[in-house]
């Protein structure tokens, strides 16, 4: 048998002490299965064991659970990878870094199940059973016609076929043909386990099924190779989703048979639907119009192709489940790696609110650099159209108005010729004189060079000839992007230039002559 860190059924001695001193180096795991996209409520998990990790001076583990053959997805474990490096949580171990305690797929460690099954069995915590399906399903439907669930567990397990029923020549004979292997559940037993999140959670063993531990392909179930390797990798801490708390009392016996102190574990709270009602789906990003998937898959954009930056991702994340007790929001990684605690991690579950999400992400964009935002692939893309060295001014009177990257079409139609005149904006002018200043404009337009700051003087002309600010501005605004909002008009010409300031003011003058 190879040795294993772990190497008999007690654990090795200084892994044992450390435990008992409760020095143990704080080791965590992101555990997904490699089953489809990450979910974001995965990658909440991922974050909080991330941060759990980095808080602690610990380390985080990525770990694939891809012992279920046919629910295995191609490319999914290329997509975790993708979206924790978005992120910017690197696990220190994993499957394409590796680390002292692999392999990291469990599909490769198939021979270290078989030697731990191989412990249990002689020391008759686990059986073979070799039930045909057929004779399982006539079972079932027994079960069934009487109102009750079937299940193969400790009242009933003696009436099968297996190695706890079948004599020795019949055992023999048994195993060489298809068979799993199944714990065999210890009756009248109350297993309590200690979740840090939700206190004790207790169950009684005689409702609980005998269940299958290694599957007749020769691989093991997530329960047993999960409680393994937990063990085998040193976790001292599990940290998963809510949904998974049913499973931790056979994760416990799994535990108590080995002789095995259990590890820390807490469950996260549940991410909910907008309205409250129900688990967040796929479904309920459709319909609402918003991404539950970090990157894209396949055909569907994610929040990185909605134009989220990560940090936003990361910040709101974190708030979904979890707060450092006041009533701050805006968490970068850095700040998290410094706040975030297991206290501040709530029982209840956490809604999910996509305007929020939007809300924070407006923050993130008006607190990057323009350098930075100028290479964002969404806005690259767009400023193209636009002569490079204008790219950052262009960014730099937009971002503020900026909820999603993607907002950036929208927010630069000011430089695109206005299709339209507000009307309201027009009235206001009414009785003014506009074409007076408008003429004005286009001669110091015409005089100077492109580039030209054409403020000051016109703004000393006004004053020369009593016309208000306003009414320059507005005229000239008007003119220029066909309403009276927008950003900085001066700045918007100097990315337009000379040319196109003639062309806007001379068409809006013939509007507003046309009009009168
Ligand atoms: N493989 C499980 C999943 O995909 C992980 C559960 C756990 O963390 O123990 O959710």
């Amino acid at each position: 048998m190879q040795i294993y860190r772990f190497c008999d059924a007690g654990g090795c001695q200084s892994t044992r002490s450390a435990y008992l001193s409760g020095k143990m180096k704080i080791r965590v795991r992101f555990a997904p299965s490699p089953t489809g996209p990450l979910h974001i409520g995965g990658l909440r998990t991922a974050l909080y064991n991330y941060l759990h990790a980095k808080k602690n001076n610990g380390s985080f583990i990525l770990r694939v659970e891809d012992t279920d053959q046919n629910r295995y997805v191609d490319g999914s474990e290329e997509y975790i990878q993708e979206t924790l490096e978005w992120c910017g949580m690197i696990p220190d171990e994993g499957p394409t870094n590796g680390g002292d305690y692999g392999p990291y797929r469990q599909s490769e460690r198939k021979p270290i199940y078989k030697e731990y099954v191989k412990i249990l069995l002689e020391k008759n915590l686990a059986y073979y059973a070799f039930d045909k399906e057929e004779d399982l399903s006539k079972a079932r439907s027994e079960a069934e016609k009487i109102g009750k669930t079937f299940q193969y567990c400790v009242k009933n397990r003696m009436s099968f076929k297996n190695s706890l029923t079948l004599n020795e020549t019949e055992k023999i004979k048994a195993l060489k043909g298809n068979y799993i292997i199944r714990l065999k559940i210890p009756p009248d037993q109350k297993i309590t386990v200690f979740d840090e999140i939700r206190g004790n959670i207790s169950v009684d063993t005689n409702i609980l099924d005998d269940r299958v531990l290694i599957k007749n392909d020769g691989m093991p179930t997530y329960h047993f190779a999960n409680v393994i390797d937990d063990r085998l990798m040193e976790i001292s801490t599990v940290i998963r989703g809510e949904e998974w708390l049913p499973s931790l009392p056979i994760h416990k016996i799994i535990y108590d048979a080995f002789g095995w102190k259990t590890p820390k574990f807490m469950h996260l709270p549940l991410i909910l639907k907008p309205n409250g009602k129900g688990k967040l789906s796929k479904r309920d990003g459709d319909k609402g119009g918003f991404p539950v998937f970090p990157l894209r898959w396949k055909k569907t954009p994610g929040y990185r192709e909605n134009g989220f930056l990560p940090e936003s991702m990361i910040n709101y994340l974190s708030l979904l489940g979890w707060n450092d007790g006041t009533e701050k929001e805006l968490f970068d990684l850095n700040d998290l790696k410094k706040a975030f605690s297991i206290k501040g991690i709530q029982k209840g579950s956490a809604r999910f609110d996509y305007e929020k999400a939007r809300w924070l992400n407006h923050k993130y964009i008006t607190k990057t650099t323009s350098d930075i935002l100028i290479n964002e692939k969404i806005i690259k893309d767009e400023l193209s159209q636009y002569p490079k060295e204008k790219h950052k001014v262009i960014i730099s009177l937009v971002k503020e108005r900026l909820y999603t990257l993607k907002d950036i079409k929208k927010e630069l139609a000011f430089l695109s010729e206005p299709e339209t005149f507000d009307d309201t904006g027009i009235a206001k002018l009414m009785g003014k004189n506009p074409l007076f200043v408008l003429d004005k404009i286009l001669s110091l337009t015409e005089q100077n060079h492109e580039g030209y700051d054409i403020k000051k003087d016109l703004f000393k002309w006004a004053k020369v000839n009593g016309i208000s600010i306003s009414l320059v501005m507005q005229s000239f605004r008007l003119s220029i992007v066909g309403s009276l909002s927008g950003p900085d008009l001066f700045a918007v010409c100097s990315i337009l230039g000379k040319d196109v300031i003639l062309k806007r003011v001379n068409n809006f003058i013939n509007h507003l002559k046309y009009k009168t």
